[in-house]
């Protein structure tokens, strides 16, 4: 079985854990547009304000990370542009090269 998930903030990254947990098997990938995965967003506010005083404080954990965590691989400054549920693929551009690539199951 082969997951994708697009977004790497909250939402998509304890999907991956969570798929992890159920299916040892699996490959998971999580396709993110930005440069960051996994970030507080609630802390952001703090760093604005100075009482944060590095943002590297709100972006605890990195694609390495869950590589070595979860076995998972994040591809950041990848945008996800189509879905085919048919197909079972999802068509990413890699925004530094410009390179569009389509992921079958
Ligand atoms: C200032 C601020 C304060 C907050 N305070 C609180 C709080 O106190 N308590 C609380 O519970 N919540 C708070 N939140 C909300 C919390 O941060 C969000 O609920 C949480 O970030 C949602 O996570 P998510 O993964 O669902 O979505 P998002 O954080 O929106 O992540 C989605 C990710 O998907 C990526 N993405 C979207 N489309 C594509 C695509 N086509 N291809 C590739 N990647 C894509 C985006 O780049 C993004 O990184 C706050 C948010 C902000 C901004």
């Amino acid at each position: 079985m082969r997951i994708v998930i697009i977004g790497a903030v909250a939402a998509g990254t304890s999907a991956a854990a969570k798929a992890r947990r159920n299916n040892e098997d699996a490959g998971i990938v999580i396709y993110e547009k930005d440069n960051y995965i996994s970030y507080s967003g609630c802390g952001m506010p703090y760093y604005i304000g100075g009482e944060v005083e590095s943002a590297d404080e709100l972006t605890p954990r990195d694609p390495a990370f869950f590589k070595s965590k979860y076995n998972v691989d994040i591809f950041t400054r990848h945008e996800v542009l189509a879905i085919s549920s048919d197909e079972k693929s999802v068509t990413a551009k890699n925004l530094i090269t410009g390179c569009v690539h389509r992921s079958l199951r």
